[in-house]
């Protein structure tokens, strides 16, 4: 028992040592590794993990494409599991609490962009499995305020993809422009079968953009309930209203501007791009936006939770154990696997 848990405040015995899938250099596949079972600050709570979504974030990270990570480095930003100890100054979670933990781990609510909530734009923000350790793992620390509580239907591998694929769908979405009707989603993945479910509530139509003769996937869009789906090199059949790009391919942008009618927005809502070719004006005019979308904010959290579990939100997942996490990265990479990968503990 460390000096900063509450006594008594633990599921005992805990182990000593935990499973995790490390990376210790980028570029370099994950190493498993029995380490210290970390133990929480004052103001967090250790975690006893379920399963942890995988994410292109991930891929970004291993790549390089994203710089500067903590290193050694456990990743996994979507992570569900249940509390098992609680640090000396955690006020709301109790012992046996089923949470779910995010890419922003920690955003320190002073800074200016806090203070305008937009936590997500943090300058001190820390990001789980990326600056800090994250979900491929056995256990884990996180800041009990950053913290997402869940329902119970929500307590099984399932649900990891929600934390990532599904509140980055989520904020994308509120960034569409309004009474958008048509929408085109480039890229279907993870986030895109989330997203479709919760927009065809909505009475949303969505056209589904894929790798060319990616039939698979284009098959998997229309199961999900796409009015239409093909190739990304194809036109669209109608103008849309407004396009998401969950592809990390900066060619898709003026091709989805090319798409959108006047006043419609492209949301680019992954973390990392190729390059955006150059395009003729002509294609933004008429009150076109691009805009990226950063991360995520509590309270983005904490709706699209609500309204997942409302409808409910259902994903298709293929699960790897956790010891098989450089089998499921290749499988993410290779865009083998339809819907979303799980690791599980
Ligand atoms: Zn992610
Ligand atoms: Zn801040």
């Amino acid at each position: 028992m460390n000096g900063n848990t509450k006594i008594g405040n633990s599921i005992s015995p805990l182990p000593s040592t935990m499973l995790a899938m490390v990376m210790d250099v980028p570029g370099q596949p994950l190493v498993a590794k029995a380490i210290p079972l970390p133990l929480p600050a004052a103001k967090q709570v250790l975690v006893k993990i379920i399963a942890c979504g995988v994410c292109r974030t991930d891929l970004h990270i291993m790549d390089s494409e994203l710089g500067q990570p903590k290193l050694p480095l456990i990743p996994g930003h979507e992570i569900i599991g249940i509390v098992v100890q609680l640090g000396a100054a955690t006020q709301k979670l109790k012992i046996g609490d089923l949470v779910g933990i995010a890419w922003l781990g920690f955003a320190c609510g002073h800074c200016e962009y806090c203070l305008r909530e937009h936590e997500n734009l943090c300058e001190n923000a820390l990001f789980t499995g990326y600056t800090i350790d994250g979900g491929y793992a056995e256990y884990t620390v996180a800041f009990e305020d950053f913290c997402f509580s869940l329902p119970e239907i929500y307590g099984n591998p399932s649900a990891a993809p929600l934390l990532c694929a599904g509140l980055i769908g989520y904020r994308s979405y509120t960034m569409i422009s309004k009474n958008t009707q048509r929408l085109g989603i480039y890229g279907f993945g993870a986030a895109a079968h989330i997203l479709t479910q919760l927009a065809l509530k909505q009475g949303k139509e969505i056209y589904a953009f894929t790798r060319d003769g990616d039939l698979t996937s284009q098959a998997f869009a229309k199961k999900m309930g796409a009015i239409w789906a093909g190739d990304s090199s194809q036109p669209s059949p109608e103008v849309l209203d407004s396009a998401i790009i969950f592809a990390p391919a900066g060619s898709l942008i003026p091709k989805a501007l090319k798409d959108i009618d006047k006043g419609g927005t492209v949301v680019c809502g992954g973390i990392h791009m190729s390059d955006i070719p150059s395009f003729p004006y002509e294609i933004l005019w008429g009150e076109r936006i691009i805009r990226s979308v950063a991360n995520l904010t509590r309270k983005d959290g904490h709706e699209f939770l609500k309204v997942a579990a409302s409808i409910p939100v259902k994903t298709e997942t293929r699960l790897f154990p956790l010891l098989e996490a450089n089998e499921a990265l290749a499988a993410l990479r290779n865009g083998t696997v339809k819907g979303a990968i799980v690791l599980v503990m």
